[in-house]
């Protein structure tokens, strides 16, 4: 196993900031950038090293992770002025924001025309277990570069799980896996909401079904949603929005009707209009909530 590499990492967001932690505890030399200022300083303190551009991040790196909102944060950092495309020589470009199919491809193709390497390596986990390494990783992507490159989704989760040798089918798993998430938070808010108007204490509820379905997610989900503890978000609204948007354009590419998918899109849009964009996604459960009148 390499022990050691020299890599880059840009986007410290909620995400990755603690995945870039996780790869300078394992012995990893990092070159950290972020759009914003003030982002990098706790790396920095651990020993990071704060790159002025995404290009600058490549500098000396054999590959290169990126950690960002959306399909436009990566055209602007990969294609833009001091981007990842013109600066990383003949290294690998590891994707693991949740983004579309459809720019996975892109990024796939580009990279490489250019002689790089291109893995997608999206994660399951909100930001409390990217700093406790406990993400879901899925890697997919020629599988020379996957096991080249294990050593670093190690570092950053609890279990890699290798998707296939398309990069754009790990992306097409993460948005069919958030899609199973938002509904069940639609469900969750529609049970909820019942369950408010019948007098039933909603802790009570959450119990039984977390006992009943066994999942941390239906657990730390449900606790949330009863709490009604939104704010702040490990995981937007605004963002949650973006990948059943995503979903569905996978849905249309493979003629697969996705019709939960269309109506959860609906209640987001509808989460959004009320000004529910910065709140956690579980506040979606706000919309059945309203619909029964409740507050
Ligand atoms: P976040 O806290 O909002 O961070 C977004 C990052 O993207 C920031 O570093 C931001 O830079 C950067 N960015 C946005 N637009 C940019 C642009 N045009 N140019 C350059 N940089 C830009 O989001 P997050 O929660 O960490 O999520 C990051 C990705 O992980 C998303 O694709 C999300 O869907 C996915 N994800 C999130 C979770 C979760 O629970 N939060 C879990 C799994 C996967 P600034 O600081 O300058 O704004």
């Amino acid at each position: 196993m390499l022990a050691d590499m020299n890599i880059g990492f840009v986007g410290l967001g909620r995400m990755g900031a603690a995945m870039a932690q996780n790869l300078l505890r394992a012995g990893h030399r990092v070159a950290v950038y972020n759009r914003s200022g003030g982002k990098a300083e706790a790396l920095v303190s651990q020993g990071a090293r704060e790159a002025d551009s995404p290009a600058d991040a490549c500098q000396g790196s054999e590959a290169v992770l990126t950690m960002l909102a959306d399909d436009r944060a990566l055209e602007h950092v990969v294609f833009g002025e001091n981007g990842i495309a013109a600066a990383l020589g003949e290294g690998t470009h590891i994707s693991c924001s949740t983004i579309s199919t459809a720019m996975a491809r892109r990024l796939a193709a580009a990279h490489a025309e250019r002689g790089q390497g291109y893995l997608s390596a999206p994660v399951f986990g909100r930001p409390e277990a990217a700093e406790a390494k406990t993400l879901l990783v899925m890697p997919a992507g020629q599988t020379a570069l996957v096991e080249r490159y294990r050593p670093l989704f190690e570092a950053m989760g609890r279990r890699i799980f290798v998707v296939g040798a398309e990069p754009w089918q790990a992306n097409a798993v993460k948005l069919c896996g958030n899609f199973m998430i938002a509904s069940m938070l639609e469900t969750f808010g529609e049970a909820f909401a019942t369950l408010r108007k019948a007098n039933v204490e909603p802790h009570v509820f959450l119990e039984i079904m977390s006992v009943f379905f066994g999942s941390p997610v239906y657990a730390n989900y449900g606790r949330l949603i009863a709490d009604q503890q939104f704010d702040p978000a490990g995981f937007t609204l605004r963002l949650a929005h973006k990948d059943i948007r995503l979903v569905l354009e996978v849905a249309e590419e493979c003629a697969a009707p996705m019709p939960i998918a269309s109506l959860i899109r609906d209640r987001f849009l509808s989460a959004m209009a009320h000004g529910q964009g910065e709140l956690d996604w579980s506040s979606l459960t706000k919309v059945a909530a309203r619909n029964a009148g409740l507050d």
